[in-house]
């Protein structure tokens, strides 16, 4: 950039700057410590990089909140979305119906597993959490068993911010202040396990059966449903499960005929190497919900797929009451169920052509020798294209003080090195687009290196 645009781009960024320390509150921030901390502006996207107002260039190593599949700007996405302005942005789904949408639900139902035949669209996935919850509280309460209302929840599980969402989670740090308005809920143990590279380390799967077994036959006939993310809990800090854990799970809800619902928001849309999570383990869950990869990363559309079973239980008269009366204003809009078919007509291709699965073999492996013998990472987890690094003091040492926010400090100096990433408390969270290439794989795993010694070097002087 040239000195003179460069001094414009810079007095445009102050402005932004101010407007934003004056009047946005960021989600998931403590608005304290991000006026202290350099702000970046992302202006525009291509690929698997992200440009700032200033013009500096970053790898986008979290897909912008574990969203973007394809990377950002691209073409084909983009075509499917203007082809689609030209005919209508939005058209409300209450009532009526609209090409993209019964398309995507066509889409959707023919992908997943064969249990499931029908799908309600809404725009986040707690929503995609909320509207199987009030369909299975729903469903008991008509077909007479009432009685039928506890949920049982895993325990770190994380489904989303609104209520019912955060009362069936387990998420102490985020929720646990709204503990008393959230309805009560029974937990599970995690069988957490470590696998880097494939290779399972270690995994603790029989002792969470035999609790979640103890709540469904302690409380036989009252509970509506067992909710879980499969294969990875990502909030919790990618917390793996191991294979045959979700297939029991479902085992276990057939016996005590208890709803099965798959909150698949993080590891759905190819993120852990297949469409779905619960691909490949034979599973028929009676909810499954999709949301941030199901548009790419490009809009906002969350979709509940459901059984003819329990949409069969809905149906009736008008008077009866027994219609789903749930649905937001920009449910099933247009622009993002075009952009969601394009998107997995993408997906399959990735996945037909191996492409996905040799870029997860390269992710797995870089990682591995990167970080298997670094000093601070006292462990370190990765299934698909998603990995966690936990930071600690080498041994020996006193743990870091939270508000030293040693996680946060490598991701801003990661920034130094061209890389975005967040993370959580002291663990860094790596999850890029799907199509991220060998060589930004390499750029990623040896500059996030760089940022950690960097930041190490800095603490230890
Ligand atoms: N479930 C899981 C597993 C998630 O990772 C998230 C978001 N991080 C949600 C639900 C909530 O999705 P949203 O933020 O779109 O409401």
């Amino acid at each position: 950039m040239n000195s003179e645009l460069q001094a414009s781009a810079s007095e445009r960024t102050e402005q932004l700057d101010q407007w934003d320390r004056e009047h946005s509150w960021h989600p998931f921030t403590q608005m304290a410590e991000y006026a202290t901390l350099p702000q970046l502006h992302v202006e525009r996207g291509e690929g698997c990089w992200l440009w700032d107002t200033e013009g500096n260039r970053y790898l986008d190593g979290n897909a912008s909140i574990w969203t973007n599949a394809h990377g950002h700007n691209d073409p084909e996405i983009n075509n499917a979305l203007i082809d689609q302005i030209g005919k209508v942005a939005h058209s409300t789904y209450l009532g009526l119906s609209h090409p993209a949408g019964a398309e995507l639900g066509k889409r959707l139902c023919d992908l997943a597993p064969d249990s499931l035949g029908r799908a309600i669209f809404s725009d986040n996935g707690s929503n995609a959490i909320e509207i199987a919850l009030k369909l299975s509280f729903q469903f008991w309460q008509q077909i007479g068993q009432p009685d039928k209302r506890l949920v049982v929840g895993m325990e770190n599980g994380y489904h989303g911010d609104t209520f019912g969402a955060m009362s069936v989670g387990n998420s102490v740090g985020f929720h646990g202040r709204f503990e008393p308005w959230l309805f009560d809920t029974l937990t599970f143990a995690a069988p957490e396990c470590v696998e880097v590279a494939g290779d399972v380390q270690q995994s603790e799967m029989e002792s969470s059966l035999s609790e979640l077994e103890a709540l469904l036959s302690g409380n036989a006939g009252k509970v509506a449903a067992v909710v879980v993310e499969p294969s990875i809990q990502g909030p919790a800090g990618m917390k793996l499960q191991p294979s045959g854990f979700l297939k029991r799970v479902e085992s276990l809800c057939r016996q005590f005929e208890a709803h099965l619902i798959l909150d698949e928001v993080f590891v759905g849309c190819g993120r852990v190497g297949s469409l779905f999570a619960c691909e490949g383990e034979e599973i028929s869950p009676d909810f499954l919900c999709l949301a941030k990869g199901l548009t790419a990363g490009y809009l906002p559309m969350a979709a509940t797929l459901t059984t003819e079973d329990v949409y069969a239980a809905f149906l009736g008269t008008v008077e009866s009451g027994s219609g789903f009366y749930h649905g937001h204003t920009f449910t099933g809009n247009p622009l993002a169920a075009r952009v969601a078919i394009k998107s997995l007509e993408k997906l399959e291709t990735l996945l037909d052509t191996g492409r996905l699965d040799a870029t997860i073999r390269h992710f797995g492996e870089r990682f591995e020798e990167s970080f298997r013998d670094h000093p601070n990472a006292r462990s370190i987890r990765q299934r698909g294209l998603a990995a966690a690094i936990d930071l600690a003091p080498t041994e020996g040492n006193p743990p870091w003080p939270l508000n030293d926010r040693v996680g946060m400090q490598v991701c801003i100096e990661a920034r130094n090195q061209g890389l975005l990433l967040r993370p959580l408390l002291d663990s860094i969270l790596i999850v890029p687009p799907l199509v991220i290439s060998g060589e930004e794989i390499d750029f990623l795993f040896e500059n996030l290196v760089i940022s950690i010694d960097s930041v190490m070097n800095k603490i230890c002087s």
